[in-house]
């Protein structure tokens, strides 16, 4: 998709221009990465991703970034979208930016392009915006910028990098990478592109921080191939293996053992059955049609002869695996003699859902291999010498550790530092926090919304952290609703109150709290009885609750209900 030449002086940007780079998202936390690049008026996004919730954030299914500045800049002309792979954390909140920036065109590689495409599809956006496809390799055009795509091998196909052309020099944008030098599809890292963005001069690295704490190099995504053919040969049952459902090479590692081991594969779960049919479609995962067999048919399978894909390695209640733990599944079951292999990392806050459900797949009499077990997993993220590596070949006059928390991005920056960038010239950043780069250099420039939106069932943004603190409370609590009624005319007191109660204390077996409750309406109705009923039910819920705090050390939510009859 190239044309380069005609439109070579569109390209001209002028020194006086200000490039500003304003990450939106992936600072500080691992997900929902999202940066912006800005020259004078014009703009390109680099990835929309989600993140998942934390065990506290109740009832969210999942985080977008905050791109509030966007909406507001508008005087900012946003020429393009750009992908650097097909990971939820970078594509997950497409739908939700081609909504805002209806016509901004879309940049991705093919396989990247076919999964967001069906993101679009499902969200009725089709029409909404332009997928550009373009090859590892080629240089984009994207309104008046011009931009540079390197392949780097991830744990996913067609992953790429960015150097941005400015009239500061490249800024390079890394993606998520590892320097493999023997990937599952033998696509290894294009060091000759990233050779010339050295001669051309690089003003800025931004730089993937995941695993800046890990000292080393990441190993090859081959030598999961020894662990897995290992336990291939061994098992005498079903083979379930669990992963990412965006993680195609280890789907085309185990298709691969699947035929050389004569068993049949399966693939259990909605997102890894699109991604699995996307990717074969491109012709980025091989798998025979014989090999391939339906999930409704795996009962006529000898279980020695099955082996079945399924999502679920983070212990996700709805995903494919654990429902399998719990029994759940709706046309299958795990049995006894079944090998399940947990090929992932399992993400920070996850550790309790994964461990419940090895536990139980333990219980149902499976064998469970996990990655302390067995080398069933490699990281897709570069550790401490490739980042050295990367840094070393490219040279970059600053340096902003990205994707991360803040330890991962102080651990990244260090790093940089012993490769000889002065200290003043590295800038860790959170989300929102500007970078601003004029002939004087850079520096930091104001700060903008970078927060979270929650997106839960009902919707987009309307959950704050208010409903999120009730679910909370209700979840680690409980409530208590007190009903009371009374009579309109002498405001007397009508009978029992009725006392309700979920998630808080047995109440059947507690009389001694039941007739404190009691006491209390009657004190509060009956003894102060104000003529307001809005004042006596506040004061009620206020007694209720510091008499439940006091006796129970429990703060349950409590509600009250003055019925006047
Ligand atoms: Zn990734
Ligand atoms: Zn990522």
């Amino acid at each position: 998709m190239q044309n380069g030449a005609n439109n070579a002086r569109r390209l001209f940007f002028p020194m006086s221009k200000k490039l500003r780079i304003v990450p939106l998202g992936g600072l500080g936390e691992i997900g929902k990465n999202m940066s912006v690049i800005e020259l004078g008026e014009d703009a390109i996004i680099i990835d929309t991703g989600i993140m998942f919730p934390s065990n506290d954030m109740l009832g969210i299914d999942y985080i977008i970034p905050d791109f509030r500045y966007l909406l507001e800049r508008k005087d900012l002309k946003i020429h393009g979208i750009l992908y650097t792979h097909g990971h939820e954390d970078h594509t997950g909140a497409t739908e939700y930016v081609v909504d805002a920036f209806r016509g901004v065109p879309i940049y991705a590689t093919p396989l990247t392009a076919a999964l967001l495409e069906v993101k679009l599809r499902e969200a009725k956006l089709m029409n909404e915006t332009t997928v550009n496809v373009f090859a590892p390799g080629d240089t984009l055009k994207v309104g008046p910028f011009r931009v540079d795509s390197y392949l780097i091998p991830h744990s996913i196909p067609d992953c790429v990098g960015f150097g941005i052309h400015t009239p500061y020099g490249l800024v390079v944008h890394s993606g998520d990478y590892k320097l493999d030098n023997t990937p599952i599809d033998g696509k290894r890292a294009d060091y000759t592109k990233i050779a010339e963005f050295a001669r051309k001069g690089v003003v800025l690295l931004m730089g993937d921080s995941t695993n800046a704490e890990r000292p080393g190099w990441t190993p090859s995504e081959s030598i999961v191939n020894a662990a897995f053919d290992a336990i291939f040969r061994q098992a005498k049952g079903r083979i379930i293996v669990a992963t990412f459902a965006s993680h195609i090479s280890r789907i085309q590692q185990v298709a691969q053992l699947t035929t050389r081991y004569d068993r049949k594969l399966a693939i259990a779960g909605h997102s890894m059955t699109e991604n699995a049919k996307t990717a074969r479609r491109m012709g980025l995962l091989d798998i025979a049609d014989e090999s391939l067999i339906n999930l409704d048919k795996i009962n006529g399978v000898t279980p020695s002869k099955l082996v079945i894909m399924a999502t679920g390695s983070q212990g996700e209640p709805s995903a494919v695996l654990s429902k399998l733990a719990h029994g759940q599944h709706r046309s299958m079951d795990v049995i006894a003699g079944d090998t399940v292999i947990i090929s992932a990392h399992t993400i920070p806050g996850n550790e309790e859902g994964v461990s419940r459900t090895i536990n139980r797949l333990f219980q149902r009499g499976a064998d469970v291999i996990y990655d302390p077990i067995a080398p069933v997993h490699v990281s897709g993220h570069a550790s401490q010498e490739e980042m050295r590596l990367l840094i070393n070949l490219l040279n970059p006059k600053y340096f902003m550790p990205i994707h991360g928390e803040l330890r991962h991005l102080k651990a990244h920056a260090r790093l940089a530092a012993q490769q000889g960038i002065p200290p003043e010239n590295i800038f860790i950043c959170e989300n929102g926090m500007v970078l601003e780069i004029d002939k004087g250099g850079m520096r930091r420039g104001e700060r903008v919304p970078g927060g979270y939106v929650f997106v839960d069932g009902s919707g987009v943004g309307d959950i704050g952290r208010a409903v999120i603190k009730d679910r909370e409370i209700l979840a680690r609590d409980g409530f208590v609703l007190v009903v009371v009624n009374v009579d309109a005319t002498t405001g007397r007191l009508l009978g029992d109150p009725e006392i309700i109660s979920r998630g808080f204390i047995y109440l059947r077996d507690a009389n001694t709290l039941v007739e404190q409750i009691k006491s209390i309406v009657n004190d509060v109705i009956v003894n102060n009885g104000a003529s307001n009923n809005g004042r006596r039910r506040e004061r009620l819920q206020e007694s209720l609750s510091r008499m439940l705090f006091n006796d129970t050390k429990r703060r349950p939510m409590v509600f009250s209900v003055i019925n006047e009859r």
